[in-house]
């Protein structure tokens, strides 16, 4: 099944790959989905209602990539989501099932329209309840602005950062919202922009939404422009003695795994992130906690007094960032970064009302700036859990809530759908 694809179409998978391989064949399909993606968008296409999209030759050029990929996945060894892959030398069992998942819904969307996608989609509550509550707010409404977190929020969660690339139903959905139902629409994510950051993976429409790395330290506007936050000398060369030493204890046989799972190694502007363990637990516990005593150690030999930087472990990944020049005693956090962009890009938000979507506590910071800016807020977080559902409601002017990406991803199409129709 080895072969080449001529002009822009990427080569087809091995029989056996290697996880580089795997990353490098999606880094391949992404144009292939923005394209897709902004030709739906450019011929207004309503992909509720229309189902043979993929009769555009961009599409149905897109449609056959996406249908080899996924035969040349389950053509690997293994069975279902978890087939065999090398790294390192070895060969391991991997999950993939974001990758199959996602490829499966683009596939749907391009044969079916967006009703071969709906009957896909699942989250832990009720679908239909928690798309309805998430419309009442959002349906009819124009946004001055949105920020929205990417992963758990407008993002299924991948089992690896690397491959975590946009499906281009989602690139729809979002991009028709960011055109028709607001002036700016930020993703705004703790990971990083460039390298396999956030510009790599995104397949959104050119033209429709800006892109913010590093907890909004870095971005690129939808027309091209971009920014980031100046670090001073002290912190860009404790950043770079940090890096050497993380790369240096990455590079260990012992420890080499962590950089291939998860989130894996990601440089940000005035953040670096490692991951210690994956959504699918891949790492033996006694890896993981031996890993984080080593980087323990050696952020007591850079910062002794422990002001320059903050630690956070959040489960799965150790956070390392840049404490905030608002506030020394904490890290840089989303409502600096919000609050960074709206000076960087001279925004005017008046009143609001702002949407704000997120999926953890280290979101809320993003409502809480913009509540201190005295403008008002709405807020859909994709929160199962109580207590941040609380958080949310007492930081924000209207809140609704659903339990996956998938309901907030269909609710955002749905409303941008219909301000896209003249009334
Ligand atoms: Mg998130």
């Amino acid at each position: 099944m080895a072969g080449i694809s001529s002009g822009t179409l990427p080569p087809l998978l091995e029989a056996s790959v290697t996880l580089d391989e795997l990353y490098e064949h999606f880094d391949r399909l992404r144009p292939l989905r923005r394209r897709a993606a902004s030709a739906i968008l450019e011929n207004g296409l309503d992909l509720d209602a229309h189902h043979a999209c993929h009769r555009a030759p961009v599409c149905g050029e897109t449609l056959s990539t996406l249908e080899e990929t996924l035969h040349a996945i389950d053509s690997l060894p293994g069975s279902g989501s978890s087939r065999e892959i090398e790294i390192d030398g070895r060969s391991l069992t991997v999950n993939l099932e974001y990758e199959r998942t996602e490829l499966q819904r683009d596939i749907a969307c391009l044969r079916l329209g967006m009703k071969g996608v709906v009957q896909t989609l699942h989250v832990p509550g009720a679908f239909e309840q928690e798309l309805d509550d998430v419309l009442e707010l959002i349906h009819d409404r124009r946004y001055t602005c949105v920020f929205s977190d990417r992963d758990g929020t407008i993002a299924n969660y991948s089992g690896r950062y690397r491959s975590s690339h946009q499906p281009l139903y989602a690139a729809v959905r979002l991009g028709r919202f960011a055109m028709t139902a607001t002036d700016h629409f930020f993703v705004l994510t703790s990971g990083p922009l460039y390298g396999h950051g956030l510009l790599s993976l995104s397949a959104f429409p050119e033209g429709t939404v800006h892109l913010a790395g590093s907890k909004g330290r870095e971005f690129v506007r939808s027309d091209g422009t971009a920014g980031s936050f100046p670090l001073r000398e002290e912190e860009r060369l404790l950043i770079m003695k940090l890096d050497e030493r993380l790369r240096a204890l990455l590079e260990r046989p012992d420890y080499s795994l962590l950089a291939s799972i998860g989130s894996g190694y990601q440089q940000k502007l005035g953040q670096l992130t490692v991951s210690i363990q994956d959504i699918h637990r891949s790492v033996p516990s006694e890896i993981s906690e031996s890993f984080l005593d080593e980087i323990t150690t050696i952020l007591r030999q850079i910062d002794p007094d422990r002001s320059r930087f903050e630690l956070d472990h959040t489960g799965f990944d150790v956070e390392l960032t840049l404490a905030s020049d608002v506030d020394r005693a904490r890290g840089y956090h989303k409502g600096d970064g919000v609050n960074y962009l709206i000076e960087a890009c001279g925004l005017d938000l008046g009143e609001g009302p702002v949407l704000v979507c997120g999926d953890t506590p280290s979101d809320l910071p993003m409502l809480e700036a913009l509540a201190q800016r005295g403008v008002e807020t709405h807020a859909v977080f994709v929160a199962p859990d109580a207590d941040l559902r609380a958080r949310v409601q007492q930081a924000s002017s209207a809140a609704a809530f659903c339990t996956g990406p998938d309901v907030l991803v269909t609710a955002l199409g749905i409303a941008g759908q219909a301000m896209s129709v003249p009334t």
